[in-house]
């Protein structure tokens, strides 16, 4: 398992009405309600942001597939819609996209076109099946950062990135093992495996990083977060 995000989105709301900082990779941003609904209409709403996410996605699919071509399309738009049904509890959304080309593509072009707007990443995630999983943690937990040296690297265990998915303790049990306290022994393996497990972390849970000789490593007592 992958994340497609080294870093998670980031969210966060207080008491102002409905004002969400999304904070991204490179910066912020804000989404908000629209007025009618309580908001002051500061930002995108969710769903307006879903459906950008699939008229930015068609877009940028289909122009790196024309850049490989070779073809003279100098604008795309996209207008994209949805409205939902509600059938014995049964909700399904329906998400309407319009793909507008300048006018004089030739049918055969338009046909491919449409069809790799079709396999778009996000379109293949929205008609795929999807999962929601929801985890709780607390404040304390997200700043918490946990640490472990054998003198040459330092190995650093992010609990709230940490979605369990096993592999570095199936895959390196001598170092990570949640039997033992504290979950890290870092003695168990030389460095280099170490840090090659620590690499394969999904999630980014797990870092490592080289020792300077000069400074001195902060260990904890036992092992956090009961692992
Ligand atoms: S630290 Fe990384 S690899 Fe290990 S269980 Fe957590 S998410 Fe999985």
């Amino acid at each position: 398992m992958q994340y497609k995000l080294k870093e998670p989105v980031h969210g966060s709301i207080g008491t102002e009405k409905y004002k969400c900082v999304i904070e991204w990779r490179n910066g912020e941003f804000i989404a908000d309600e629209p007025v009618k609904s309580g908001g002051k209409d500061l930002g995108p709403d969710p769903f307006t942001l879903l459906l950008s996410s699939l008229a930015s996605c068609t877009l940028i699919t289909l122009r790196m597939y024309i850049e490989r071509k070779g073809w003279d399309i100098p604008e795309i738009k996209v207008n994209a819609n949805l409205f939902q049904t509600k059938n014995e509890d049964a909700l399904t959304t329906f998400i309407d996209r319009d793909i507008v080309f300048p006018p004089g593509l030739e049918p055969e072009k338009l046909n491919r076109l449409l069809e790799i707007a079709e396999h778009c990443p996000i379109s293949k995630m929205l008609e795929g099946k999807v999962k929601v999983r929801s985890y709780v943690y607390h404040d304390e937990d997200v700043d918490k950062k946990l640490k472990y040296t054998n003198g040459d690297i330092t190995v650093v265990w992010k609990p709230e990135l940490c979605k369990h998915s096993g592999r570095c303790v199936t895959q390196l049990p001598g170092v990570f093992n949640l039997k033992t306290k504290p979950w890290v022994t870092i003695t168990g393996a030389d460095s280099e495996t170490i840090k090659a497990q620590v690499d394969m972390c999904p999630t980014g849970a797990l870092s490592y990083f080289k020792n300077d000789s000069s400074s001195t490593t902060e260990l904890p007592a036992t092992g956090g977060a009961g692992l």
